[in-house]
């Protein structure tokens, strides 16, 4: 099964693709993640990626792809994945398909979470991450079981320097320019099912796992 979550920055991707890599057994791969990695362990890819993150734009497709395409051609990836964050422009979506279709294969599904604009910039604001595992919360709606220590490795939680309400906005207008269009790309292409991302977190998954059976 080969899947790629579409919708906002903060529409709840990485959380409901997390719950799809265990639920279906396939590896969760996450380009942010991936730069985040980077970044904090001081890689050339990390410092290229840094001051793209930190405005709010988008990493240039040329370092992006070749990332994302060596990732996937990985052994833990040969029955299937979840992209999180993954495309986010027409060539990233154009290339994935020709690197599929190479190999005679193809995506199954796009889900598009969707979520208003100001639901967005609300959720944002109480968005913390483990800056050593990757978890994500929220102080409100995915509270850890202790006060800002991550369940899984208990570190403690940060505010991502990129979830400030300026950067958000600016990620915003950048989703709705370069990445928005993948609505439309992968409805043409036949797999694009959409859910209501404004349900608490267990119905979105409940639809979404309606979707993928
Ligand atoms: P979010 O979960 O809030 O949508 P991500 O963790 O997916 O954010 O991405 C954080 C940042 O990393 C993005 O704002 C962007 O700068 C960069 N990034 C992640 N994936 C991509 C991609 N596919 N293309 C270009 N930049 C990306
Ligand atoms: P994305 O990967 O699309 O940027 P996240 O999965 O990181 O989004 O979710 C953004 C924030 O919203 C996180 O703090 C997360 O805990 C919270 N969140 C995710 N899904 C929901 C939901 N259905 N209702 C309320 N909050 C949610
Ligand atoms: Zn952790």
């Amino acid at each position: 099964m080969k899947i790629v979550m579409l919708g906002a920055p903060g529409a709840g991707k990485g959380t409901q693709a997390i719950k799809i890599a265990d639920k279906y057994g396939i590896p969760h791969v996450s380009t942010g993640d991936i730069f985040r990695a980077n970044i904090k362990g001081g890689t050339e890819l990390g410092k290229k990626a840094k001051s793209y993150i930190d405005k709010g734009e988008l990493v240039p497709d040329e370092v992006t792809i070749g990332m994302l395409l060596d990732r996937i051609a990985e052994e833990d990836c040969k029955d299937g994945y979840v992209l999180d964050g993954f495309p986010r422009t027409i060539p990233q979506a154009e290339s994935l398909t020709k690197a599929l279709a190479e190999k005679g294969e193809k995506l199954d599904y796009a889900i598009d979470i969707e979520v208003p604009d100001d639901n967005i910039v609300k959720r944002m604001s109480g968005r913390r991450a483990c800056p050593k595992c990757g978890a994500t919360y929220h102080i409100v709606y995915a509270a850890p079981k202790v006060p800002n220590v991550c369940d899984n490795c208990g570190s403690e939680l940060i505010i991502r320097s990129d979830d400030k309400p300026e950067t958000v906005q600016d990620r915003l207008s950048v989703y709705h320019k370069q990445t928005e269009p993948l609505i439309a790309y992968y409805k043409e292409e036949g797999i694009l099912r959409t859910v209501d991302g404004t349900q608490d977190l267990p119905k979105v998954f409940e639809d979404v796992v309606k979707i993928l059976g």
